[in-house]
């Protein structure tokens, strides 16, 4: 630490010659009992002596005095956040200012759940999209990448929209899906599948999942009644639902399949890729997803009537053939050409994005072959062919209760774990959805479930490295 600071009392010159000596750029001014005065870096110094400072003077003329700066307890993410994106280094100060270690961007070292990355030509699709004018939702962008999206997926019609969420909102406005009528859906997803259910003013009802983390189909008929008119299996974690028996159930009671596939772009069931064997398929293209546009969703279907629909009702309800006269009290779910130009840039690449990503999964896998803490996402279901959108964890029994504890390690050693999540049912607002019945294995793993960064550019180090701490955890307190 003592390279990093100096008195109150020190000239320009000491100062400057202990940036020059610690090489980092900056010191720290502290007062006899260490609290934080003031932090003077090399620019500081620049433009002191452009301005024709006199060496000898004091430190403090100079110093910055309401520098950036952390406390201790404080909220590190946002500090790494910062540091990231604008500077280098950073005073980490107690309750009483003192000053207690200084945070580098080297110490730091954190790795996110996720980072986006641009695989090839995203940035000139992008910049070309903006040069050509063309920056709302018209323009040759947005036709490519839908039409490169449905064939990609081998699917007839592909709708580009401004989320994943709404992209399923719009599936259930284009079928009629509202008031008075009932949407299956699996108790273990993230929130919006649900919400979208409520926003068209229809009651969900909520389903637990089984061993393979999506839609139980054993139990959708018991939750079935006369006013059901949807299901919505969610291939979660990448992993395909079981869509045989779930196509069969819907075949027998008339009900509408809708898959969201915000999580498995390019799975598969039987051989046939996900979001194309339901009446529709939803998908997002949020930062986090497999494929990127930033924001960003996407409805496929082979349904032409029904894509007619969803296409008139994502631009305000408008007639097709006459500007500004409504058919339909419709919505902007329109996707930017810009979003869509970064979208095709993905799309090119997206078989290598996913073999990555399964590589890596296979990595931990090798690590944790065997281990008695901890189990891999299982891939090996018979017609499921799933694809690794955050490569996924459970606990055994016997270690889940540790699960919070675990990811706090995690993150203390910069590696960003998020836990699964929480059953539906266990939220206030969707609690009655769950009609009072018990979700033993959408609560088991909601407990025991963890995901861990995955992204295209990680390398086997690091899943290594990621893994000894793991076991150093739990080795450590067993
Ligand atoms: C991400 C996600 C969505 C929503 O997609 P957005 O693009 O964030 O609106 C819907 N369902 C599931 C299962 C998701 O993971």
């Amino acid at each position: 630490m003592d390279n990093f600071t100096c008195r109150a009392d020190t000239s320009l010159f000491q100062a400057l010659t202990k940036i020059n000596d610690n090489a980092q750029g900056f010191v720290c001014v502290v007062d006899s009992e260490q609290h934080l005065l003031g932090v003077l870096t090399d620019g500081d110094v620049r433009r002191a002596l452009l301005s024709g400072a006199n060496l000898h003077k004091s430190v403090m003329e100079f110093a910055n005095t309401e520098p950036e700066k952390v406390i201790e307890s404080g909220d590190l993410e946002h500090t790494r956040i910062n540091l990231d994106s604008r500077i280098t280094f950073v005073p980490v100060v107690d309750e009483d200012n003192k000053l207690k270690s200084i945070l580098s961007k080297e110490s730091v070292n954190f790795t996110p759940i996720s980072t986006p990355r641009y695989m090839g030509n995203e940035v000139n699709y992008a910049i070309d999209a903006i040069l050509s004018t063309w920056i709302s939702s018209k323009g040759r962008y947005v036709e490519k990448f839908e039409a490169d999206y449905a064939s990609y997926l081998d699917v007839k019609h592909a709708l580009s929209v401004t989320n994943g969420t709404v992209a399923i909102q719009l599936v259930l406005a284009a079928l009629g899906i509202g008031p008075g009528d009932e949407v299956i859906v699996p108790n273990f997803t993230f929130a919006a599948t649900i919400n979208t259910v409520l926003h068209v003013g229809a009651t969900p009802v909520l389903v637990d999942v089984d061993d393979s983390w999506t839609l139980n189909p054993d139990q959708i008929k018991e939750a079935i009644t006369p006013k059901t008119k949807a299901i919505i299996p969610v291939h979660l974690y990448g992993q395909p639902a079981q869509m045989d028996q779930i196509m069969t159930i819907g075949e027998e009671y008339n009900l509408y399949i809708i898959e969201d596939a915000a999580e498995a772009h390019g799975a598969e069931f039987n051989g046939q890729k996900v979001g194309t064997i339901g009446c529709a398929g939803t998908f997002s293209f949020f930062a986090n997803k497999i494929i990127t546009t930033g924001e960003g969703g996407m409805v496929t279907t082979n349904d032409s009537e029904l894509y007619e629909k969803m296409k008139v009702l994502r631009d305000h309800g408008m007639s097709p053939d006459k500007k500004y006269w409504h058919d339909f009290v419709g919505y902007n779910f329109r996707m930017t050409n810009i979003q869509a130009a970064i979208g095709c840039g993905q799309l090119e690449h997206i078989q290598q994005i996913l073999k990555r990503r399964d590589e890596l999964e296979n990595f931990f896998r090798d690590e944790l072959h065997n281990s008695p803490f901890v189990e891999v996402q299982r891939n090996t279901y018979d017609k499921r062919r799933k694809v690794n959108w955050l490569t996924s964890f459970t606990l055994k029994d016997d270690f889940a209760h540790r699960r919070d504890q675990l990811l706090e390690y995690l993150y203390s050693k910069g590696i960003e774990a998020r836990p699964f999540f929480f059953p539906l049912s266990e939220m206030p607002i969707y609690q009655s959805y769950g009609n009072g019945k018990s979700f033993p294995i959408a609560e088991r793993l909601s407990k025991s479930g963890f995901s861990l960064p995955t992204e295209v550019k990680l390398e086997k180090e690091c899943v290594k490295r990621f893994c000894d701490e793991l076991k150093t955890f739990f080795n450590g307190v067993q």
